[in-house]
């Protein structure tokens, strides 16, 4: 299967090429010249496989240029008794007979980013030996908190690769960033940015789009490539886990083959909702997809209007890795559903670059629309929601996923749909443990306790244990200190690469 560009048709490459590169030399994202599609029996036989070779069958559809015996390598280094804590990888809790929780956040860094940024590595290094590359591979990474430290786990001391991370200063957790200043590594490097995640993405999308920098890097033997969540060989291990879902719900006869399943995705970059956009797409019986929003709801009003509007204040709030006024992979969405209108794509995208600001026909809002409900809730809300589903049914959900439960409940009262609905859990509670204890046992429960008290008390009151990476963090050393201003970023790459 070949690749083209959002913003380019006449593009094509391999899929080693994209997820080699990440973005498109025009600036715009890699998408699949036509969709794979999965349905029926075949549905049926994947429920029968496990996670990790249902991966395999999926992955294989989209990246014809890697053999079957490769993806099962990548696969299986990815996604093992090692890295995730449940033999499932991504298991379904069932709340009530029409609502279940997709949990993606069992594996090393506690938060879905693991499911793609697991195999992501894998992936690289092969398309790297693929396309014939020698130079060495740098992987340059915005994080609004969680992808950063997932991209670290993943790719530390994966030879042939450096990857450096620039997070927020002002907008991850302290557990967050904790669990980056500590990474170990020979191929690490970390930097904070005075600035919030919108500040940090564009100064790594510049350094991206530099065709000056690219020569010095060159020169260096440096090549830069990209594990945010524009890369292809994120988002496709994305759709796997809305098939897997799927598919356990029939292997546990909740429903039957061809019955439609909403997914409701708290959304923040449009990688996640993307990839069951594109599962269904696809085939996959899916009914609405729910896109959940936290106050910066850009894509609230977007899908309710048809204007995408970023000019608006940025909101720090409980749910940081939603924090985003700029959803990159919402191009990717716009190019499917304009039938691939590369020219409308990239006068959209200009706009925005230019104005911050830009407005579909009425015929792509409609057709949004109709697969699309959007949603979004504040913080009272969400620490409401976390506390009421506690209370009526034990279950302790981080703030990200309680985002996507109150839109849930939103959808549900204005729509009285009854089909049922798997909400997508993005995070372990424990990784956002504060804003957690206080919804679940009052803000009086925070007084005077350190991060790693909270955790402990969280695992009382909560009756949970605390996942093995979080507990391990408070006796590991801090290895990072650089904080810069976004205009010094060249500067920190130059110097952690040694560039002459
Ligand atoms: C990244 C992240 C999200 C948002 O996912 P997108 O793919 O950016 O929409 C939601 N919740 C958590 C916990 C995350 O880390």
């Amino acid at each position: 299967m070949e690749y083209t560009s959002t913003r380019d048709n006449s593009l094509s490459v391999s899929s080693a090429m994209a997820i080699k590169t990440g973005l498109a030399p025009d600036g715009g994202l890699f998408v699949p010249k036509s969709l794979p599609r999965i349905f029926g029996e075949e549905l049926s036989e994947l429920s029968q496989l496990s996670y990790t070779d249902r991966t395999v069958k999926i992955l294989e559809k989209f990246l014809t240029d890697f053999t079957g015996a490769e993806l099962s390598d990548c696969a299986h280094s990815a996604y093992n008794k090692e890295k995730f804590e449940t033999d499932e990888i991504a298991p379904l809790y069932k709340l009530t007979s029409g609502v279940y929780f997709l949990e993606l956040w069992h594996g090393p860094t506690c938060a879905f980013k693991d499911m793609a940024l697991q195999i992501l590595p894998h992936l690289l290094k092969k398309s790297v030996v693929k396309t014939g590359e020698t130079k060495e591979v740098v992987i340059l990474v915005a994080t609004s908190g969680d992808t950063g430290k997932a991209a670290l786990e993943g790719f530390k001391d994966v030879d042939g690769t450096r990857i450096i991370v620039f997070y927020p200063e002002k907008g991850v957790s302290n557990m967050q960033k904790r669990q980056m200043v500590t990474q170990e590594g020979n191929n690490v490097d970390v930097a904070a940015v005075m600035g919030n995640f919108d500040d940090a993405q564009s100064g790594v999308k510049k350094i991206f789009g530099d065709k000056e920098y690219a020569q010095i890097l060159e020169r260096n033997n440096f090549m830069l490539s990209s594990a945010n969540s524009i890369n292809w060989g994120r988002l496709v291990p994305q759709i796997v886990y809305y098939f897997s879902a799927y598919c356990n719900l029939l292997k546990n006869d909740e429903i039957k083959l061809g019955d439609p399943v909403n997914f409701v995705v708290p959304t923040g970059n449009f990688g996640n909702i993307l990839a069951a956009y594109y599962a269904k797409e696809m085939g996959l019986p899916v009914g609405r997809l729910i896109c959940a929003s936290n106050e910066n709801n850009v894509l609230t009003d977007f899908i309710r209007t048809g204007v995408y509007d970023k000019n608006r204040p940025f909101k720090t709030t409980g749910s940081p890795s939603m924090d985003i006024l700029i959803s990159s992979n919402l191009e990717r969405l716009l190019y499917q559903v304009t039938g691939k209108d590369d020219g409308q794509v990239a006068s959209w995208m200009q706009q925005l670059s230019e104005s911050g600001r830009y407005e579909v026909t009425e015929a792509v809002k409609a057709k949004i629309g109709e697969v699309f409900y959007g949603g979004f809730c504040d913080d009272a809300q969400t620490q409401k929601t976390i506390s009421e589903v506690h209370q009526a049914y034990g279950y302790v959900m981080d703030t990200h996923t309680a985002v996507a439960k109150c839109v849930y409940d939103q959808y549900k009262k204005e729509t009285g749909d009854e089909t049922k609905t798997v909400i997508v859990s993005t995070a372990s509670p424990f990784k956002f443990s504060d804003r957690v204890l206080a919804a679940v046992a009052g803000e009086e429960a925070l007084a005077r306790l350190d991060d790693f008290a909270l955790l402990e008390t969280l695992a009382e009151k909560g009756d949970l244990a605390i996942p093995a990476p979080l507990a391990g963090l408070n006796t590991k050393p801090i290895i990072f200190n650089t904080t810069c201003e976004k205009s010094e970023m060249y500067e920190v790459v130059s110097h952690m690469l040694n560039l002459s």
